[in-house]
């Protein structure tokens, strides 16, 4: 993006500005808005005007009774005076991101002001990748600016579509969607090794074509939380009440065979603790993993595991991180996904190369309070985990042609 002459032209950027608001509208964690801060800032200091664009929660699919949006809950205007105090420059308004308020606004701008359009899903078009509403939202800019990494996995207007109303040479990534393909692109294709994947979270199927791809590329494998308990079936143990998808056992043998296959060490949890009711409040035992009694589930990687984990990953030289190994919003079964957090933390600082994948496991990392003491931290879930499963994510695909 820095090779763009921005000087008195209209920079038409999308952002992800989908942050968390409390019940009176104050944004709880401003860590997008602050990862777009740059890619703006840049474009102002070349002589240009920006003209921002970005989605807001789900507004479609919460509805008001006479089928209207939601506009006070899912405005953007409620980013306004946040968004102004970072950049340093007031930052107007668009009441919509379609039409000719916005169009009239984005002439009207001068070099170094903003403008935020109104959310873009408030238009069901956006999502459906609707051809006239992302030609509509192109007329407000002379370039387009990408920056928006957790959303390019949609094929959305403002995401994908619009692109095609630009030329190769009046469109780009921003620094933070540049960012997050560097480092993916650094596990993918030159890991120094060991390169070690730790996959956890809830649900094998979510992460089936990633492991797969993962049995090509790693070193070791290491699998934690619910998913590992259809590994744990699927290897003949009995889990209780455990989280488990029976559909996929197959394919979880199918997965330790070519890890086998291929050299690569699969490693599964040996010992879990075990609790009697979902709850944080729950009694708890420490079991082997293949022996859970029924009426109890598998909540946290147990003692001997932890161990076993981080000494794998203190010993790796790259490592990928997506998913909790246990369930780490209740306290007393975080334990493993601390710990794991600290293994990866120690192994950073000894010089690894850490990347963490995105949604559940940034919250880990935050919570045990170690996100500065890992490599990169990407901003998108589900984009991440198809960029590294090797799908081409249609917002980048909108961007290269
Ligand atoms: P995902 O979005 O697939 O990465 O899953 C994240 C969720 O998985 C978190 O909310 C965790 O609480 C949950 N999780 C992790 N381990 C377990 C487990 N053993 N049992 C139930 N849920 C789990």
């Amino acid at each position: 993006m820095k090779n763009f002459d921005y000087n008195n032209k209209r920079v038409l950027m999308r952002v992800d500005f989908n942050v968390p608001l409390n019940d009176q509208h104050q944004i709880t964690d401003d860590t997008r808005i602050k990862k777009a801060v740059p890619t703006i800032k840049t474009v102002l200091a070349g002589g240009g005007a920006v003209i921002l664009m970005s989605h807001l929660g789900r507004p479609q699919k919460k509805l008001k009774s006479d089928g209207s949006v939601n506009v006070e809950k899912f405005t953007l205007r409620h980013i306004v005076p946040h968004l102004s105090k970072l950049l340093g420059v007031e930052v107007q308004f668009a009441s919509n991101c379609f039409g000719a308020e916005a169009k009239s606004k984005s002439f009207l701008l001068n070099p170094g002001q903003v403008l935020l359009l109104e959310n873009t899903r408030f238009h069901k078009e956006e999502a459906a990748g609707e051809e006239i509403f992302a030609a509509g939202l192109s007329q407000c800019g002379d370039i387009y600016i990408n920056d928006a990494f957790g959303t390019a996995h949609r094929a959305h207007a403002s995401t994908t579509v619009v692109a095609g109303h630009f030329k190769a040479d009046e469109k780009g990534f921003g620094l933070l969607m540049q960012s997050e393909i560097e480092n993916a692109e650094k596990v993918l294709n030159s890991p120094t090794r060991p390169l070690t994947a730790i996959l956890g979270g809830a649900k094998v199927s979510d992460k089936i074509k990633l492991l797969d791809r993962l049995t090509e590329t790693c070193q070791n494998i290491i699998v934690g939380g619910g998913m590992a308990y259809t590994f744990a079936k699927a290897k003949g143990g009995t889990i209780g009440n455990s989280l488990c998808e029976d559909d996929y056992l197959d394919l979880a043998k199918e997965i330790l065979q070519k890890a086998k296959d291929n050299g690569v060490d699969f490693y599964l949890p040996t010992d879990t603790v075990i609790a009697d009711d979902f709850s944080n409040d729950a009694n708890r035992k420490v079991v082997p993993t293949g022996e859970i009694p029924d009426g109890w589930e598998g909540l946290d990687i147990g003692p001997e595991t932890i161990k076993a984990f981080s000494d794998v990953i203190k010993k790796s030289s790259t490592i990928l991180w997506n998913g909790p190994l246990g369930v780490f919003e209740f306290d007393n079964f975080a334990f493993g996904t601390e710990s794991t957090a600290k293994a990866v933390a120690a192994a950073t600082q000894k010089g690894a190369y850490s990347l963490i994948g995105g949604g559940d496991s940034v919250s880990a990392i935050n919570k045990a309070g170690l996100s500065d003491q890992v490599s990169f931290i990407s901003t998108g879930g589900g984009a991440m985990l198809e960029y590294l499963e090797g799908k081409t994510l249609p917002g980048i695909k909108a961007i290269t042609g």
